[in-house]
């Protein structure tokens, strides 16, 4: 397989076009499985069932007013002075007002007496004595104050669809309805590697002629930002031997395999004749883009997504949050992360290649303002940017205020 995206020449041009790198990973598909999950784990995951009503949504009238509850045609009689019959306190069984010119005092969540159809509010009432209160309003409405018994949802009617992604209130309505082991689609097991013998874990204190490895963190945090769970890490080095043992026992053992590092054209870039030779199927190998030129993606041959992103700290990102992530929205069941928002800025296009421009917000005038940064090295220089607007090809200037994809880190 030659690399394509170099036949541009030494200018580092070339590579597939953005928009066919979309079309060709629209077609990248893997199957995963479902499986059940405790509710305390429920949030962020995606529903792989639909979800019913038990039962009557409320299950039965529910008092939502502390006052009293009577019967709305007593009232209708000009009666203003009730006597009490007795109380209704939440957690009790329904009672029952015999006399229709009586009423009952209740509390908010207790089971509306039979016999009652109306509850006024306390602070509408005044208290005679023990047994006797006044109405103090001049009208009164039939089911005033009452939560009527299936109004919401009624018994079998779906209250959750299957692919909803669980939010805090998704996952109160599960247990409500009883649901403490929600069917959810598989998280893919993702290992997030780095390549290069320049690369020491953070811990280690570098030499003069080594850096940390960061991408792998970053990489890992955009993934569970995104709802897929945490990431297993690893560091393999440059030296062919064990690449390969490594590489073989990762494709083994995980569905997604991220590398960083390792794809561009140097000579200790071994990765993708390596991994062809493991069985890895080149899908793309450079996409006419900046920063990211270099990107390599193949299907591994237990079907799973190997993608080799570059090195650079602000390429393997980017090329991160634009190509993969899509691709295991659309695996995983995730909502899109891709929005559109006015840029504060006009940038210039470049000639044959897409280019990726880091933003932060302005939130008080919901724009992207462009984040200047010292080339696809300048990992520092993304500190406090929110993600990168997308800039086709093309030889003019994008005006400020033109609406462009954002993508987030
Ligand atoms: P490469 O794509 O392997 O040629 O790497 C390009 C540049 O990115 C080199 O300067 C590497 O040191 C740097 N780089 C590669 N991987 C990482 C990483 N995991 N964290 C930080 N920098 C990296
Ligand atoms: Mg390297």
């Amino acid at each position: 397989m030659t690399n394509s995206f170099f036949d541009g020449g030494p200018g580092r041009t070339g590579g597939m076009a953005v928009e066919r790198v979309d079309q060709v990973l629209g077609e990248f598909s893997f199957p995963l499985g479902v499986e059940r999950t405790d509710l305390h784990a429920a949030l962020g995951r995606v529903l792989a069932e639909s979800v019913l009503a038990d039962r009557p949504v409320p299950p039965y009238n529910r008092v939502c007013m502390d006052g009293y509850a009577l019967c709305s045609s007593s009232f209708g009689k000009r009666q203003t002075e009730y006597v009490i019959h007795g109380e209704a306190r939440a957690g009790e069984v329904e009672k029952s007002l015999l006399d229709p010119q009586g009423c009952f005092e209740v509390m908010t969540g207790a089971v509306l007496p039979l016999g009652c159809d109306t509850v006024i509010p306390v602070e509408r009432t005044t208290r005679l004595d023990a047994s006797r209160m006044r109405v103090e309003v001049s009208e009164l409405s039939p089911g005033a104050n009452v939560h009527a018994l299936g109004r919401d949802r009624r018994a079998h009617d779906e209250v959750l669809p299957i692919g909803r992604r669980l939010g805090p209130v998704e996952v109160a309505a599960l247990a409500s309805l009883g649901i403490t082991k929600p069917l959810v689609r598989h998280r893919p097991r993702v290992v997030v590697v780095s390549s290069g013998d320049e690369l020491v874990p953070p811990q280690t204190e570098p030499l003069a002629h080594q850096v940390r490895q960061s991408n792998v963190w970053g990489i890992a945090a955009s993934l569970e930002a995104a709802g897929l769970g945490r990431a297993e890490l690893l560091h393999v080095s440059d030296e062919e031997a064990t690449l390969r043992q490594n590489l073989t026992e990762m494709l083994d053992a995980f569905e997604i395999v991220i590398l960083s590092g390792g794809v561009s054209m140097g000579k200790w870039d071994l990765l993708p004749s390596i991994l062809t030779s493991l069985g890895v199927v080149q899908i793309l190998h450079g996409v006419a883009q900046q920063p990211g030129l270099p990107l390599w993606i193949g299907k591994a041959p237990k079907g799973g997504l190997v993608a080799g992103l570059p090195g650079n700290p602000v390429s393997a990102m980017t090329c991160l949050a634009r190509h993969i992530h899509p691709l295991l929205e659309r695996a995983t069941g995730l909502p899109s992360r891709k929005q559109r928002i006015e840029i504060a800025e006009s940038v210039q296009r470049s000639v044959g290649k897409t280019r990726f421009v880091p933003v932060r917000w302005d939130l008080e005038r919901l724009r992207a303002i462009p984040v200047k940064i010292d080339g696809s090295g300048d990992w520092a220089g993304l500190v406090g940017s929110a993600g990168f607007v997308q800039v086709d090809p093309g030889t003019e200037v994008v005006a400020s205020g033109t609406s462009l994809d954002f993508y987030p880190w």
